[in-house]
């Protein structure tokens, strides 16, 4: 057996021992382990050096998730340290693989085939290979450059060099191969693959890479990592959801194809405007002056039938018709040489989604905006529940606090639960928490001082000279505040806002501008600054939380309230507390991204006071001058 301190590339710290003999006591109970390590720990190293070991001595093979490139490059970083330490160099191989939306050729510069699903895609390209191999006109060039390659000299490559996907595709795009494919297949001898969450979470997607693994799930030591999306991720997966948008559009599409009969006496286009009509009456009626609102689990078929003046049986004909007719129209596309897609389709698979949900696990919910309908999936276990068969699993993440709400919701039994400590000097930063305001609903609507002082604190922010990320719980008060002129002293490019619409490149290019140039930001919770992105040194020296991101009351957080009160007794503080905690952590955890970092974090709100436990130092004020004060004082302490 090949020991777990023997791979470790580097020379472990006493908190890392700690950590892979907390791994090891996890291994031998055989129970899946709860990871809550801040950045520093070194969490991706230890994870590889001991889910390598385990896989080695037991004949398994590791699948590590990521849910961006940069957690991937960091995998195959650190997989290669690991090789390259000595001893298990032949053993030890890993492959990164991404979906053919990133590392195909083809599909990387085609627009159209840019939106498509793994499913649409993995169509598309089955289409193009086929035709490769039949020499016929759009058969892919690529394909024909997989087969042919020197299998040898390319996976020796990939077996010496542990390459990440990009370095993959740069070097056997120019060569004409295929990077995908030759990652698939590299997969099937791979010890460590790491690939994105969709990968194993998503039924379809997880049979293809098993069958490439050539392994089954009891075969595979997991990771997840960044794991506190996981609950949250896997509930949107398994929740049917139907909107006007897609309704339309399959309306528009059997009118061009003629409008055939789906059933007798029911046309398709009939079908469509029924499930239309349905879906606005029942969202007018439901959600007069909310954005949601439960829906008893037979409103939508009773309106259906009613609108069509049929019965269920016929009902279901029509469903099957509609879906025969969306295949027919995808087969079409796809022999054009597009994506596979049709509403139709998309329309008649929902329909079946929507008739097959159990009532235990799933609540119906009317949406005002935009107009539609969902079978909410309230347990995540039915998108995770197969972690349960797999050798070991590891779940990890900087913040993923209260540990107890992951494991239950995710009914990892028995898993053990860990936190590390930061590795970096806790005196490099401070928290402040003004003691006299608040975005509580009820506070913030009817309490004008409240509001002022809100806006002198933020005011106070913009004169600090620091460059600052101000986080707010919503888009709305983000606007709200910006709209009171709170920032007008923030001048010109000083000053950058997230916007919802705003495109990830052009955020991106104002974040650059922020790293050159400095200033403040505003953002929100949950948003897409807060996180996965690293701003070190004095990029970043403030991070402000202006009001505490607990969840809009909604049916849908009332009813998970209360699924997690039936389950664990602990519905507030699961569906509510919990998601608080995690969003607000997550965008504090931008300030300290190294040893050297040193930052202060400031609570615009009186309710981070139920968080001051997590940190070594809480220091409540009053006043803008006393905020201002202390920034300064805490950054000259040291200059
Ligand atoms: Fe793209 Fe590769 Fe499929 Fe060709 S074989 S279409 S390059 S993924």
């Amino acid at each position: 057996m090949t020991g777990v301190r023997t791979l470790f590339p580097y020379e472990p710290r006493p908190d890392q021992l700690e950590l892979l003999d907390a791994f090891a006591i996890s291994q031998e109970k055989k129970v899946p382990f709860v990871l809550e390590g801040p950045t520093g720990v070194g969490k991706t190293v230890c994870a590889l050096s001991s889910t390598i070991s385990l896989a080695l001595a037991m004949d398994k093979r590791v699948l590590y998730l990521t849910r961006t490139n940069s957690q991937q490059t960091q995998v195959m970083r650190e997989a290669r340290a690991i090789k390259e330490f000595g001893g298990t160099e032949k053993k030890v191989t890993a492959c990164g693989i991404q979906g053919r939306q990133r590392s195909c050729p083809l599909i990387k510069v085609d627009t159209d085939l840019q939106g498509g699903t793994p499913e649409e895609l993995s169509k598309v390209c089955g289409r193009k290979k086929r035709l490769a191999l039949e020499n016929k006109p759009g058969g892919c060039p690529y394909y024909k450059g997989f087969r042919d390659m020197d299998r040898g000299e390319v996976f020796r490559w990939m077996s010496e060099k542990v390459p990440t996907p990009e370095a993959v595709a740069e070097r056997l795009i120019p060569m004409g191969v295929c990077p995908y494919e030759a990652s698939k297949e590299f997969m099937s001898e791979a010890l460590v693959v790491s690939a994105p969450y969709v990968y194993f979470f998503n039924i379809g997607v997880r049979r293809a890479i098993l069958e490439s693994m050539r392994c089954s799930i009891p075969d595979l030591i997991v990771v997840v990592d960044e794991a506190h999306n996981l609950p949250e991720y896997a509930r949107d997966l398994m929740s049917p959801k139907m909107g006007l948008f897609t309704v339309e559009r399959a309306i528009a599409e059997v009118k061009k194809k003629g409008d055939p009969e789906v059933a007798p006496g029911i046309k398709a286009s009939e079908l469509c405007e029924a499930i239309g009509s349905a879906i606005s009456g029942i969202a007018e009626e439901y959600c007069q002056e909310q954005d949601d609102a439960l829906l008893p689990a037979v409103e939508f078929s009773v309106r259906l039938l009613s609108y069509l003046g049929t019965t269920s049986n016929k009902l279901e004909t029509a469903v099957r018709g509609l879906l025969a007719m969306g295949e027919q129209m995808r087969q079409e596309r796809l022999n054009r040489g597009k994506l596979p897609r049709s509403f139709a389709h998309s329309l008649a698979l929902f329909m079946e989604e929507w008739n097959a949900v159990s009532e235990e696990n799933y609540v119906h919910l009317a949406l005002s905006s935009p107009v539609s309908i969902e079978a909410y999936c309230l347990d995540p276990t039915r998108a995770t529940g197969e972690l349960s068969n797999a050798a070991w699993s590891l779940h990890m993440s900087g913040t993923l606090r209260p540990l107890e709400e992951y494991r239950d919701s995710l009914g990892l039994e028995g898993g053990m639960l860990h936190i590390s400590p930061s590795p970096f000097p806790p005196e490099n930063r401070v928290v402040l928490c003004a003691e006299d305001v608040t975005t509580r609903y009820e506070e913030w609507r009817g309490n004008e001082e409240n509001r002022q002082r809100m806006e002198r604190y933020l005011e106070a922010l913009g004169t600090t000279g620091k460059n600052t990320l101000v986080f707010f719980p919503s888009f709305a008060l983000l606007n709200e505040c910006l709209e009171t002129g709170a920032f007008q002293d923030v001048h010109g490019p000083m000053l950058f806002v997230e916007d919802r619409k705003k495109e990830q490149r052009a955020l991106m290019e104002d974040l650059a501008r922020f790293r050159k140039e400095g200033g403040v930001f505003l953002s929100v919770m949950g948003g897409r600054l807060s996180e996965g992105i690293d701003l070190p040194g004095d990029v970043l020296e403030v991070v402000a939380i202006a009001g505490m991101p607990y969840p809009k009351p909604s049916a849908r957080q009332q009813t998970l309230i209360r699924h997690y009160d039936r389950m664990f007794d602990r519905g507030w503080e699961y569906a509510v507390n919990a998601p608080m905690e995690r969003k607000t952590l997550q965008a504090i955890g931008r300030l300290i991204r190294t040893e050297n970092d040193r930052g202060v974090v400031i609570f615009l709100d009186h309710r981070g006071r139920r968080l001051a436990n997590l940190f070594h130092t809480w220091e409540e004020f009053t006043g803008s001058d006393a905020l201002i004060s202390r920034v300064s004082s805490f950054f000259g302490e040291k200059d």
